[in-house]
């Protein structure tokens, strides 16, 4: 009776252990990134169990606002700007609407002249946000003022590059020599003059975003940064486009892995 009542204690504990283990995995810490379908822009919202942040709000009138509604967001933490030009920063005055209609909280809107290489962001903690390009005091304009910022734990990273092009990407290279990345915005919507072999070659992506509008006048991605991105990933399914696929979602589980879903 007694080694019944044991077997049976043991069973029983042996179920709450997997029970547990199963629960903390389901409660696994994750970000949330989703390449947002702007059009010709770009816009990324970037939830965590806390916070909500977007980095760029692509243009005006591209919808975002009906976008958060759809995703129930009630609060923004951070709106991050990566440079002055209306693909990037159009969405704005559709946020701020919202927000005078009470549709929504922004809690701070982080111009890209307020943010240099060193800065960190706590918004998104467990989580680093660091920013990486551009250097305080540069004088640096339009594309190439972009904010890089890039997400990371301890495996796995997530680059944002803004517009940036081919000459701070060897600027940034310089700066970071062992620079690597899981997940790409590939710089300027695919465009010919950004994503240079040997920047792709040193971080080595594994997934790529890119976001255009479909059949943009600027021929967005170009064919030669395809191609590229094609040689460079192992598996060239992981290159996602807006302008092909909509909005693109990737789910990323703190120290696990991250994956597109
Ligand atoms: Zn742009």
């Amino acid at each position: 009776m007694r080694n019944l009542l044991n077997q049976l204690i043991i069973g029983i504990v042996g179920i709450l252990t997997i029970a547990c283990t199963s629960g903390s995995l389901e409660n696994q810490e994750k970000l949330h990134i989703e390449m947002l379908n702007v059009g010709q822009g770009l816009a990324f919202l970037i939830k965590g169990k806390n916070c909500t942040s977007l980095y760029d709000t692509g243009p005006p009138n591209s919808g975002i606002d009906t976008m958060l509604q759809n995703r129930s967001i009630k609060t923004l933490c951070s709106i991050i700007l990566s440079h002055d030009h209306n693909d990037h920063t159009g969405g704005l005055s559709d946020l701020d609407k919202m927000a005078k209609n009470g549709e929504i909280r922004i809690n701070r809107v982080i111009f890209s002249d307020e943010l240099f290489r060193g800065d960190t962001l706590a918004d998104f903690l467990p989580w680093t946000a660091r920013i990486l390009f551009p250097l305080q005091n540069h004088t640096l304009t339009g594309n190439a003022s972009s904010v890089a910022m890039r997400l990371s734990d301890a495996q796995n990273s997530f680059l944002f590059m803004g517009d940036l092009e081919a000459e701070q990407e060897k600027s940034l290279l310089e700066l970071e020599p062992l620079l690597s990345v899981t997940a790409l915005q590939v710089g300027h919507h695919g465009s010919k003059t950004s994503s240079s072999w040997s920047f792709l070659a040193q971080i080595q992506p594994e997934i790529a975003l890119i976001s255009a509008g479909r059949n943009n006048s600027y021929g967005h991605p170009h064919p030669e940064t395809l191609a590229k991105l094609s040689l460079i990933l192992q598996d060239s399914t992981q290159i996602f486009r807006t302008d092909t696929e909509g909005s693109i979602k990737i789910e990323w589980a703190y120290g696990i892995g991250m994956w597109s879903n």
